[in-house]
Formats: C-alpha cells, structure tokens, sequence
C-alpha cells in the first residue's frame, strides 16, 4: 500500500475485454486514492435499475456492441464534472474510441486538466476468452472472479459480502467473440493516439493478477 497525500495525476486503464482491467482498476483505486470511474459499472447499474439510459444500453450490451458515442461521453463527462478536482482518477473502460479519446482531451483542457498515462493491459485473444469464459461476479459488490484460477471459497457465493455470483449476459461465448473484434477494430487505433502523445504505458496482462498489478503501481 502506497501512502498518497498529493494528486498524483489522471489515468486510464486500457485493454481488451478479459485483460484484468477491472480486477486490477479496483486494486489500483483502492492503494493510490484515485477516482475510479468505470463505463462498465455505470451501464451495468442503469441496466439493473431500468433507466432509460440502462434500456438504452441494454441491447448493445448483450450484442457485445460499443454503446453509441453520442450516448457515453456526455455521461462520462458529466460524471468527471461531479468528481473532486482535487483528487486523481483512473477511467477504466473509457475511452474505447478516438473519437471519446479527443473530446476526453478537449473536455479535460477547459479545466486545465489532462490525462498523464494510459496503462495499456496487453493479452492475446486466447487469454482473454479463456478468462471471460470462466469469469463470475459478486451481484452486490462487483468483486471479480475465475472458476480456474481464482474461484471462491463457497460455490457461487462472494468470499466478501457472502453474496450470489452471477455470469455477466455480455460473457457468453459468442458475444465475448464479438467484444473482442470490436477491440480489435474500434478500441485498439487508440494505441497509436496515445504513444503519439508519449502517454502510453505497457504492461504484459498475461501474468498473474500480482504481478500486473505490481507493474502498474510502479507505473503509476
Ligand atoms: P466493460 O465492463 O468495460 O467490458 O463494458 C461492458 C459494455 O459496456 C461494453 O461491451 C459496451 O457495450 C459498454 N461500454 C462500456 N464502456 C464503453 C465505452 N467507452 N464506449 C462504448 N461502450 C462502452
């Protein structure tokens, strides 16, 4: 655990779906004092609340879609006006487009702030199907896990807060299949945006869940 007393800077977690982001936003979250703002969680909450923006994003969702950009940078840049300024965050499953990664640039500018480093978590298709495939979640405290290599204590029951786990809709075969194309196709140009502005950071999401985060606090 590192001691914070300073803004450390801005962040983003980036990868492909079943990369570790999550897992390893929590972690990083919770040691360096930042934000966490995830896309994700956000559309999951609105889903299970039956906002019209959750039934908005429901069916891109399960397709294993991008929810419109048109849709999610408002939210997004609503939700970082809501945050204290005075506090780093790290944005994890934002931005996945150029276009959400120029308005995030230009949002950011007008209030004199910015993004220091992009973490990109690095895994090869084969690595991330193998962990969506066996990957479950705590319904009430998000808390990640994989019936291989990190399975409960109890069958289905969050070692936490003791809670159900559940499959997300988005994890089935064919739809993890989709994510990932769209990764490839839509998220992965953002490599390119931001080594060309010297931000990005690469971390092997292979290894074991310590070791990436090691690197990553070390990054950080
Ligand atoms: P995640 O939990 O980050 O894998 O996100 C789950 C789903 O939410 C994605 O497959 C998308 O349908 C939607 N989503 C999350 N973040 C974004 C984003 N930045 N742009 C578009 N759709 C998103």
């Amino acid at each position: 655990m590192i001691e914070q007393t300073t803004m450390i800077g801005n962040f983003v977690l980036f990868g492909p779906p079943g990369s570790g982001k999550g897992t390893q936003a929590t972690r990083l979250a919770q040691s360096l004092q930042l934000e966490h703002l995830s896309t994700g969680d956000l559309f999951r909450q609105a889903v299970q609340n039956k906002t019209p923006l959750g039934l908005k994003a429901k069916e891109y969702m399960n397709a294993g879609k991008l929810v419109p950009d048109d849709v999610i940078i408002p939210m997004v840049e609503e939700r970082l006006l809501q945050l204290d300024s005075s506090q780093g965050f790290l944005l994890d499953g934002f931005p996945r487009t150029i276009p959400q990664a120029e308005q995030l640039d230009q949002f950011l500018k007008k209030q004199n702030r910015s993004i220091n480093k992009v973490l990109w978590i690095d895994a090869t298709d084969e690595i991330c199907i193998e962990r969506l495939c066996n990957r479950s979640s705590c319904s009430q405290c998000g808390a990640i896990y994989n019936a291989m290599t990190q399975p409960p204590k109890q069958e289905n029951i969050c070692d936490q807060c003791q809670s159900p786990l559940r499959v997300r809709d988005d994890d089935k075969s064919k739809t993890v299949a989709h994510r990932l194309k769209v990764y490839r196709q839509e998220s992965a140009p953002l490599v390119e945006y931001y080594k060309s502005s010297h931000r990005l950071f690469w971390v092997d999401g292979s290894k074991n869940p310590e070791i990436v985060f090691k690197s990553l606090e070390n990054m950080l």
